[in-house]
């Protein structure tokens, strides 16, 4: 286990200072992450004091970095930490690395007006939604612990202030290589490329122009599979700009994000995103846009643009073909097909269309054929009537008994993070500064594919009509 300071020699770290705060508490803590990153044996009071910015990790100091993104399609070329500090990386034994990032630890240069603080309803939200995307098998960025800091933040009203610290791979995102492209910092792109080829694709030495080819394949894959987790237990992540898409394929940035219940690719819950531009249905198509705004940072690194083009455009055809074959993988396992048939296509879009027409739950559909391979473990969950004759041709066509089962109970959780639990949860924090509930839905959360029985509350669909959701509080 080793501590250090990332990122060192690419220009994209400031030296920033985080709050001070009077009382800092530690709240949240994930035991097992603890142990994991070798803190374990550190006393709550010196974890507040860490995970808070009031004491720096050895002798690292504290940064903020600096990044652009294309907000809802527009893009800005200067963004950053405002209301963030990196405090430091860590080593295990394994060779495996990861940053301690802290958020609404005060304000930077890069705050633009914002105050720099996080509010503890957002805080508690990215601590719950984190560890249940994890248990879910999506690939996430992970909260290690929420602190609240005694101070008061000034949100529609006054409400308690906290520090969360979130744990990635890297926190390097694709709007961090377009604000080197955008400072024509090549030098900085060739030493982070450098770092990310060790920190992310064991050990890749990235020095040559194939080489950033190489590296940009395996970020458009870690992609691809992200968006196609996503799809599969019904995330809308809400605010997909450059600046929040790590290269790592981590999920990252909990603010406007919700579970889809009922089935609709055209699903949006965020109060931002009036257009629709980060729908459901539309993730993997702006995942690609993505990518090819990421492509054209690295395409400063050619000595020949046209060949760059050539060359990472080909990347971008290869997304899309292995997206849509991880996809048709996806929706297979879901459905317990071993090998997918071009009918399966119509079996396939047949059920998304009764879904859709019926608002029925994404989850639940897909749990309710699952618990019947099982012998019905969970006593409630009922496949709808309006499936019925769909379910007849499903039957007949799903693999053996064995391999389905094996299949779906891998592929379709019983359990997700569902909205308006979340928002109860928040509810309970705001008002009493704690939750007796949290801790037996957590420890559900976390093994989501057990299937039998549970509270109804925590399997039904209960979002409220109209339900919103905010980013940046
Ligand atoms: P987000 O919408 O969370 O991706 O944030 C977009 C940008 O706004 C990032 O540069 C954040 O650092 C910044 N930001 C969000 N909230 C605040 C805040 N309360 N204070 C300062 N900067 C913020
Ligand atoms: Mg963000
Ligand atoms: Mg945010």
């Amino acid at each position: 286990m080793a501590f250090f300071q990332p990122y060192q020699g690419t220009e994209l770290l400031f030296d920033e200072q985080p709050t001070k705060f009077n009382q800092p508490v530690l709240l949240l803590k994930h035991a097992p992450l603890l142990e994991k990153l070798g803190l374990s044996h550190v006393d709550d009071t010196a974890l507040a004091a860490l995970l808070s910015g009031q004491q720096p990790l050895g002798e690292i100091k504290p940064a903020s970095l600096a990044y652009s993104g294309h907000q809802f399609g527009q893009f800005n070329p200067l963004l950053g930490d405002g209301r963030a500090h990196l405090i430091g990386g860590v080593k295990l034994e394994d060779g495996t690395q990861y940053d301690l990032h802290l958020k609404g630890s005060g304000a930077t240069r890069f705050s633009r007006g914002g105050d720099g603080f996080c509010a503890l309803g957002p805080a508690v939200r990215e601590f719950i939604m984190s560890q249940a995307m994890a248990a879910l098998g999506v690939p996430t960025t992970e909260c290690l612990s929420v602190v609240t800091t005694g101070h008061r933040v000034y949100r529609q009203t006054e409400v308690p202030g906290a520090v969360v610290c979130r744990v990635a791979k890297s926190h390097i995102r694709i709007g961090t290589l377009q604000y080197l492209a955008t400072q024509e910092n090549q030098a900085g792109l060739w030493q982070l490329l450098q770092q990310l080829g060790v920190q992310l694709f064991d050990g890749l030495a990235v020095r040559s122009e194939r080489d950033v080819l190489e590296l940009f394949r395996e970020v458009c894959e870690q992609l691809v599979d992200l968006a196609v987790e996503w799809m599969r237990v019904g995330f809308i992540h809400g605010v997909m700009n450059t600046d929040n898409i790590l290269l790592s394929g981590e999920t990252i940035d909990y603010g406007p994000c919700a579970m889809m219940e009922k089935f609709d690719f055209n699903a949006v819950y965020s109060s931002i995103d009036r257009q629709g531009r980060y729908a459901f249905g539309n993730q993997p198509n702006i995942m690609n846009w993505n990518c090819a705004r990421l492509a054209e940072s690295l395409l400063v690194l050619w000595q020949d643009e046209q060949q760059g083009i050539a060359a990472l455009s080909q990347i971008l055809t290869e997304f899309s073909e292995s997206f849509n074959r991880k996809y048709k993988d996806m929706w297979a396992a879901k459905l317990g097909i071993d090998e997918w048939h071009d009918a399966d296509d119509v079996l396939l879009a047949d059920l998304l269309k009764l879904m859709t027409e019926h608002s029925l739950d994404f989850t639940n559909t897909f749990a309710a054929l699952t618990n019947t391979l099982l012998g019905n473990p969970n006593k409630t969950l009922q496949i709808p009537s309006e499936l019925d004759s769909w379910q007849q041709r499903w039957q007949q066509r799903r693999a053996s008994d064995d391999v389905a089962t094996h299949l779906m109970s891998q592929a379709n959780p019983i359990l997700i993070p569902r909205n308006a639990l979340v928002e109860a949860e928040i509810e309970q924090f705001n008002q009493s500064g704690s939750s007796e509930s949290l801790d037996d839905w957590l420890l559900a959360l976390n093994s989501p594919y057990e299937y039998k029985d549970y509270p109804e509350m925590w399997m039904k669909a209960s979002t409220p009509a109209h339900y919103k959701t905010f980013c940046g509080t």
